[in-house]
């Protein structure tokens, strides 16, 4: 039988790249050792923590002006050390989209209790249950500001922002994780760029912090591990990096790259998606819950059936066929596609030959 993993993350990882970590796993460059038994101040590791850096600053055009860093602690950190190096003294505005950007935004508040800065939500689309992205008003943003904060890609709920909002001039800071490298943005219309690595990138324990060089704290701040600053100047070998994981992305950034880079991979990715929302769409059965057709996300596809009852015979079956990690996320329910740069289009086209059979045996 075969296997699709549609997990949200940690996620499918191209078969490519999984057997060439093979085929090195005992042995890597000649060097008699694996990976993980390197030393992360060996030539054989400086080359690969360079060689990631120099291939995701070409596939994502990072101008020089930025600093790429390679960090731990899971896209979550980053909500903490994003107001900790940015914001004190200052305002931070959160765009709250969907369930992440609400713990972005909920971690700020939290902070702020100890540290001083003042976290403001400027839209939150909360009470809609997240099935849009909200707008707002970029008049009402204080120029002074240090950030406004975005989720690109709402993972949980489908959404996504493929338009960077007017943010009066204040830098914004994206929350990446689950469609970096999936499509195409400008770094430049960002101040900084953050994402755990386990959906799109690699295994997880690597976050990946691209951030402008201007932007980074003048003061130390309460921790040399959650410092930006000391981070770049000790280019992400501060302490023990993620070695392991950082081979593993510059792996895929590889893949990424010999398959024509991420407008291609945008490409292909709307291709796969696209055949799933048009045969939801004409579907009398099943229903997406995102309310916006240029705000759908790429990435992930939440869909329902007519009942909470079958939406449960649906993961049971789907499950027990090889459509594995379809259920949707524990506080939404239903049904989620992942369909990130590594799944196969074939593995959507067998899903919606499923669903078909699934919606005749149950209308
Ligand atoms: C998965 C995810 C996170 C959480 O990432 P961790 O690495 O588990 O902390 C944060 N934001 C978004 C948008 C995500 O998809």
């Amino acid at each position: 039988m075969t296997i699709y993993n549609f997990s949200a993350g940690p996620a499918v990882l191209p078969k490519e790249v999984l057997e060439k970590a093979q085929a090195e796993f005992l042995d890597y460059a000649t060097s008699g050792m694996s990976v993980m038994e390197l030393s992360h101040r060996s030539k054989e590791f400086d080359e690969i923590i360079k060689g990631a850096e120099s291939l995701l600053r070409e596939l994502m055009q990072i101008p020089d002006t930025y600093r790429v860093l390679f960090l731990q602690g899971g896209a979550s950190t980053q909500f903490s050390m994003i107001p900790l190096n940015l914001a004190q003294g200052r305002k931070a505005y959160y765009v709250v989209a969907g369930s992440w950007g609400k713990k972005a935004y909920t971690e700020a508040v939290k902070l702020s209790k100890t540290i001083p800065f003042e976290p403001i939500c400027l839209a939150s689309s909360e009470p809609q249950n997240y099935v849009e992205i909200p707008s707002f008003d970029a008049g009402a943003i204080d120029p002074q500001a240090a950030y406004v904060h975005v989720t690109t890609n709402n993972t949980i709920e489908g959404t996504a922002l493929y338009q960077v909002p007017d943010t009066n001039g204040v830098p914004v800071i994206a929350d990446m994780s689950s469609n970096i490298l999936a499509a195409d943005y400008q770094v430049e219309d960002f101040g900084m760029i953050y994402a755990g690595a386990q959906k799109n990138i690699g295994p997880a324990g690597v976050t990946v912090v691209i951030i402008r060089e201007d932007l980074l704290n003048q003061e130390p701040v309460l921790s040399s591990m959650l410092d930006y600053r000391i981070q770049a100047e000790n280019n992400s070998l501060y302490n023990t990096p993620p070695t392991f994981g950082i081979y593993m992305a510059k792996l895929v950034f590889e893949w990424v790259k010999d398959l024509g880079g991420v407008a291609e991979m945008e490409k292909r990715n709307r291709e796969k998606s696209d055949l799933l929302y048009d045969y939801i769409e004409q579907s009398s059965f099943y229903t997406s819950p995102v309310l916006h057709k240029k705000q759908r996300s790429v990435a992930n596809i939440p869909f329902v059936s007519p009942s909470a009852e079958l939406d449960v015979k649906f993961n049971k079956e789907a499950d027990a066929a090889g459509f594995k990690n379809i259920k949707g996320h524990r506080s939404v329910g239903g049904m989620r596609a992942s369909l990130y740069n590594a799944f196969p289009r074939q593995g959507v086209v067998d899903l919606i030959a499923f669903m078909k059979k699934f919606e005749e045996e149950n209308a």
